[in-house]
């Protein structure tokens, strides 16, 4: 038996937090003041509520922790950068949270098989900067690069900003270590491109919300770093446009069109007008702007393509960045989402459709809105190549207590067009009585069959996704 086990027996009838304190250290331990201290998430100002944090330094010492809880029946819910959208990391006063901010090494990056293999608590944005002192890339972007964490982002499959070239997170892992619910390590930490041997257990936990497993350390693959890369702000007049600039684009520049990011008319002016700290490159007069950006294409294609797309009528304007300065300053108006909150109360939408389906759907999301909410604000943007939209929508009445029906008008009209509730945000519990939407009986069964398997006493962020019991 080990001596951790055997603490735990002479503590059987101590509480749980006391037992982890002997077990890890009262510094791997938090409670009180150093839990409610803690905001629950990026948008949210509340305090986290817990028994306590543990913040395990190993993959072994989060084995412990779960062994423990596991025979304590004690509800666990891991913790990353809490950036997530959709309450997937909300606590319940009596759980245990286990934060893996203290595991946050990068412990190998490899510039021949191109791989780096990182602790889950590795913050994004540290990961995609230390890689490219090698010259090498690590394709993931997104908003929160700053404060989300590589397991988090591996938890809820993000997307961000690339998806079109490089994929999801899902298109980006090779290999996980995961702890099951009760304690169990499953290292498979392959670092390989191929590997067809049985099942890819990986993809089960990747996009499970923590809700299988929690993942501590992961292999990922990395590109070579480009040499080139165009960054520019075009404005088009027609939605019905669109569709084709994206398909000139894509054939054009040979694949390297990495992203398509579609702003109408309306965020543009929020996120270029004050109190927003960026001012406006082209006119605010125009119905729809696309951030586009290639990486790898030679800056003359890009123009080549630019002109015919303007010969085609594609384009009404366009504004190319001419430094690293520029291109971040057209990214930082696509970035600015957070311009949202001073419109109260807001609600943040990201669905998932053809693109074939846009127009007719925006419009009659903008029909149903106005109907019900006269003094609607639909701030609309998406990575359109990817057919995700994201809606910020202020009703400009009343307050939270609106947000059912608000996802009443996003969401009821994506089941005739077998749209999905969530693009690359996730489930959590704020979408999981439209989960039905996206998902068939049979498909929700399944679900809860793997959850069973791997989670027998629904100790692992319970209630998030769907019940266990139908
Ligand atoms: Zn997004």
């Amino acid at each position: 038996m080990t001596e951790a086990l055997l603490l735990k027996k002479e503590n059987r009838m101590a509480d749980i937090v006391t037992t982890l304190i002997e077990m890890l250290g009262k510094g791997s331990v938090l409670t009180g003041e150093d839990v409610s201290s803690r905001q629950a998430g990026f948008f949210s100002r509340a305090p986290v509520e817990a028994k306590a944090i543990v913040r395990p330094r190993s993959t072994a010492e989060v084995s412990e922790t779960m062994k423990l809880c596991h025979e304590f029946d004690q509800p666990v819910v891991a913790h990353g950068g809490r950036t997530g959208l959709v309450l997937s990391a909300a606590t319940k006063p009596d759980d245990i949270v286990v934060s893996l901010e203290r595991m946050n090494s990068i412990e190998e990056i490899n510039s021949i098989d191109r791989t780096v293999v990182a602790q889950s608590g590795v913050i994004l944005q540290t990961l995609q900067e230390e890689v490219e002192k090698h010259d090498l890339m690590y394709p993931l972007d997104l908003g929160a690069r700053g404060s989300c964490t590589i397991g988090g982002n591996i938890a809820t499959n993000a997307g961000g900003n690339r998806v079109i070239r490089y994929g999801m997170t899902r298109d980006m892992v090779l290999g996980l270590e995961v702890v099951l619910a009760d304690g169990t390590v499953v290292s498979s930490m392959n670092q390989m491109i191929k590997n067809n041997a049985g099942y890819d257990l990986k993809q089960l936990f990747i996009g499970s919300e923590g809700s299988l497993g929690i993942v501590t350390r992961a292999v990922l693959r990395l590109r070579e770093m480009p040499q080139e890369r165009s960054t520019l702000l075009v404005a088009v007049d027609e939605f019905g446009k669109l569709p084709n600039l994206l398909k000139l684009l894509d054939s054009s520049l040979g694949g390297t069109l990495s992203a398509f990011e579609l702003m109408w008319n309306n965020f543009y002016r929020l996120v270029t007008t004050e109190p927003a700290l960026n001012s406006p490159p082209m006119s605010q007069d125009y119905p729809y702007y696309v951030l586009i950006e290639a990486i790898g294409a030679e800056s003359e294609k890009m123009e080549t393509t630019l002109q015919e797309a303007w010969d085609q009528g594609l384009i009404v304007d366009a504004v190319i960045a001419q430094s690293e300065i520029q291109r971040q300053q057209l990214w930082a108006l696509r970035d600015d989402v957070g311009q949202a909150v001073r419109y109260l109360p807001n609600f943040t939408f990201d669905v998932s459709l053809r693109i074939s389906h846009m127009v007719d759907y925006v419009e009659e999301v903008n029909r149903r809105l106005k109907e019900r909410f006269p003094k609607v604000e639909n701030f609309t943007l998406g990575h359109m190549g990817d057919g995700n939209l994201h809606f910020l929508v202020a009703p400009g009445e009343g307050d939270s207590s609106l947000r059912h029906d608000v996802e009443a008008c996003v969401y009821e009209p994506l089941a005739e067009i077998s749209g999905s509730v969530s693009a690359e945000h996730g489930i959590g519990l704020e979408k999981k009585p439209w989960l039905q939407i996206s998902r068939s009986p049979e498909e929700i069964e399944v679900m809860r069959k793997m959850k069973r398997a791997l989670d027998p006493k629904g100790i692992l962020n319970p209630g998030k996704i769907f019940d266990l019991k139908s």
